[in-house]
């Protein structure tokens, strides 16, 4: 993965780069009941309207596949120091996962902001 590239070059101006950092998240299983705050539909309208970029990515950040039907899915990062919610736009297999994966920082979109 591309991410892993970059960190693993031990270069340490791209490491002062937020936009390469990985963070290692974990899928927050039975959040489907927790419907996206108005005016969005979908998750997946929120991250995209809260997002800088406005654009989900074209593919997956966990399994690397083509984003062709993608999710919002919930997500905590595996620490104990922040335990926020964030979006991260991911393919509907790998929302059903539930193995931590890595994924850049700035995917993620806090669900309270
Ligand atoms: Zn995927």
């Amino acid at each position: 993965m591309r991410v892993q590239t970059e960190l693993s070059e031990n270069n340490e101006h791209s490491q002062c780069f937020f936009k390469n950092m990985a963070i290692r998240v974990h899928n927050l299983n039975g959040t489907s009941d927790n419907s996206a705050p108005e005016p969005y539909n979908t998750w997946k309208e929120y991250w995209k309207k809260l997002h800088p970029s406005h654009m989900i990515p074209m593919r997956c950040p966990r399994c690397g596949r083509f984003l062709l039907d993608p999710v919002g899915a919930h997500v905590q990062k595996d620490t104990l120091l922040d335990r926020k919610w964030y979006i991260v736009p991911i393919c509907r297999g790998c929302n059903q996962a539930n193995t931590s994966f890595d994924v850049e920082s700035t995917l993620l979109v806090p669900v309270n902001p």
